[in-house]
């Protein structure tokens, strides 16, 4: 894919997040007025990372490119809980964020030295081959497919392939997606098992972000959205009463964080970073404030794969 439609692309996730705000949808991780609502985490305010200003990597060949300067992020604007950006202020929130964060403040990079990227699925692996990224933090599966093109840090969470569906749907799960329709992101694991022939549907839908296939489904032109658990239960906490997440899910999905192949000094730093927040506290601390605050509780986070 080219650098232009990448833009393009990403163009059109931050014009739906916007539309979707005009709407006056609420319920963003960083909308303050969805505070109360929460569970038992619902004030819990994501940590503040101490930044080494030490931070060497050796080896490295993006970090020498990098050092003392500015960090290019890629994540994505779209996706409440994970990887959200408020088309007012700008901000960033979520889950992968402050993965983003907590990694970058042990490279040396305060938060006026990160610059985050809004990077759709399909782009990820030419923008981080390319350079056009350092790192990438944005619901990004670990597979071997992906492996031969770009490397990954972590894991740092597991989600499972879920379906976001109406709240008066029969689907249970998806065995019950025979004949139907249903929307997923280009570039996704969630697409392309979907189309696997077991499932039967009748047609898989493929959109630039999932908030386009959140759209589709309130508008009713699919019957489900299919993507990971933990992003379909953030569009369903801002769609509450009339969208639900079935809740069986049929995959493991464990989120790496994404950088240039040969790096493996980078990688090292990478895990290193991942697995002393881990241990300090600020990752659970991380996850109460975005992700925890659909009630969920964190499970402890998996080990890091040193492949
Ligand atoms: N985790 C899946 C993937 O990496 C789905 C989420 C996404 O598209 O970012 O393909």
């Amino acid at each position: 894919m080219k650098l232009r439609n990448t833009a393009a692309a990403a163009a059109v996730v931050v014009a739906l997040a916007v539309s979707a705000t005009a709407c006056g949808k609420s319920g963003s991780p960083d909308d303050k007025s969805d505070k109360s609502s929460g569970g038992a985490s619902a004030a819990a305010e994501p940590p503040k990372y101490q930044v080494n200003s030490a931070a060497d990597v050796k080896g490295s060949s993006v970090f020498e490119k990098i050092k003392g300067k500015t960090i290019t992020i890629g994540t994505k604007a779209d996706q409440p809980g994970l990887g959200f950006e408020n088309p007012g202020t700008k901000k960033r929130s979520g889950f992968d964020v402050e993965i983003a964060r907590m990694i970058a403040a042990d490279l040396g990079f305060d938060e006026a030295h990160i610059k985050f990227a809004t990077v759709p699925s399909e782009a990820r692996e030419t923008q981080i081959a390319s350079g056009g990224v350092d790192l990438y933090v944005g619901t990004y599966t670990i597979n071997d497919e992906r492996k031969k093109q770009v490397g990954f840090g972590g894991p740092y969470y597991v989600a499972g392939q879920d379906l976001l569906v109406k709240a008066d749907s029969s689907i249970k799960g998806p065995d019950d997606l025979k004949g139907k329709k249903v929307c997923s992101v280009t570039g996704s694991t969630p697409l392309k098992r979907i189309k696997e022939p077991k499932y039967g549907v009748a047609e898989a839908k493929a959109q630039q972000g999932y908030q386009l296939c959140v759209q589709e489904l309130v508008n009713g032109s699919v019957d489900a959205v299919t993507t990971d658990d933990s992003i379909l239960k953030g569009y369903a906490a801002e769609n509450k009463g009339a969208l639900k997440v079935v809740g069986n899910p049929f995959s493991k999905e464990p989120y790496g964080v994404g950088l240039k192949k040969d790096d493996t000094a980078l990688r090292e730093a990478v895990n290193k970073a991942i697995e002393a927040h881990e241990k300090n506290g600020d990752w659970k601390k991380a996850y109460d404030a975005t992700l925890g605050r659909s009630g969920v509780p964190a499970s402890p986070p998996p080990a890091i794969d040193r492949y």
